[in-house]
């Protein structure tokens, strides 16, 4: 049974040692409870960077009644991580005094060929596996807006933003937006495709298409968040919001863009 005070930490076997017992021991001395199952847990801590965080968030389901929170491991940052192993007692403190304040941050809903719908955090691309270009249409809301070629395309959720989209020079959007964001990799320009070129932010309630066009190279990688996906052949993903968040603990002098700076500035 969850509980209030039932706290689960997932981390990486290869960091299992002082640091996971330091942890473990200083949430019992403070009235938490470690648990073994994330099931009977209310609250999820994270141990290591943002990848990891990402796979908590993912194997253990977005669930919605969970609070979920990043420990960053020996000095890393991440965007996802609020805390560092050095400064949980600070997190102990909010906890017990009821001081929490929740945050929200979107997440998009992917289904691949219309199969059971995923949720990711950071976001949802399609990549070539071959050296030949993939072609993609785009359709935003049952309508043909471009037709891409090129290396892939990116679709990623506001705090995703700072991470793969980022890299293709997606804008950073501020989580507090609900949105995606559906950015280029590489897209041949010429007078046979013409793509946008630019990021665009399409509003929750737009629904977006992928269809991949049948032409030999319907083999994407698929990836969502830090997972491929496992079928190979594929038609088309389908992307869209609905109300899933992922809470974590919102802590003072912590904003979003304060995270922001002290990763890019
Ligand atoms: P990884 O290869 O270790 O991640 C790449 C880097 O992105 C790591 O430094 C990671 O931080 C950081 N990162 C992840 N989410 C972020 C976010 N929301 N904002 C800012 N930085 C973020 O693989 P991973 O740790 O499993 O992370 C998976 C993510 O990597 C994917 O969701 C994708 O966004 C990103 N990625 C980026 C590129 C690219 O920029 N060219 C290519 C592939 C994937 P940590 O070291 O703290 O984990
Ligand atoms: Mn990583």
């Amino acid at each position: 049974m969850s509980n209030r005070n039932n706290i689960f930490f997932f981390y990486h076997p290869r960091i299992e040692g002082k640091n996971i017992e330091h942890l473990k021991s200083l949430a019992e001395q403070n009235d938490l409870h470690v648990v073994t199952e994330p099931e009977n847990a209310s609250i999820i801590v994270s141990v290591g960077g943002d990848g990891t965080f990402l796979q908590a968030v993912r194997q253990t389901g977005f669930r919605q009644d969970f609070i979920y929170t990043g420990i960053a491991n020996d000095g890393q940052v991440g965007l996802y991580c609020d805390f560092s192993v050095e400064r949980f007692d600070e997190m102990i403190e909010a906890i017990k005094n009821k001081k929490i304040e929740v945050r929200r941050f979107p997440a998009i809903k992917a289904r691949v060929d219309g199969e059971k719908a995923f949720y990711c955090l950071n976001e949802v691309s399609l990549r070539s596996s071959i050296i030949k270009t993939i072609v993609i249409n785009v359709n935003i809301d049952g309508e043909h807006f471009e037709t891409f070629r090129g290396d892939g395309m990116i679709v990623s959720t506001p705090t995703g933003s700072t991470a793969y989209s980022k890299s293709v020079q997606g804008a950073v959007m501020d989580p507090l937006l609900s949105g995606f964001q559906v950015s280029e990799v590489a897209s041949l320009n010429n007078n046979s495709y013409r793509t946008l070129g630019s990021s665009f932010i399409l509003s929750k309630d737009r629904k977006l298409r992928l269809e991949v066009i049948q032409d030999g190279n319907d083999y994407p990688i698929i990836s969502l968040d830090n997972e491929a996906w496992p079928v190979q052949r594929i038609h088309h993903v389908d992307i869209e919001m609905d109300e899933t968040v992922v809470k974590t603990v919102k802590m003072k002098n912590n904003t979003f863009w304060n995270r922001v700076q002290r990763t890019f500035l």
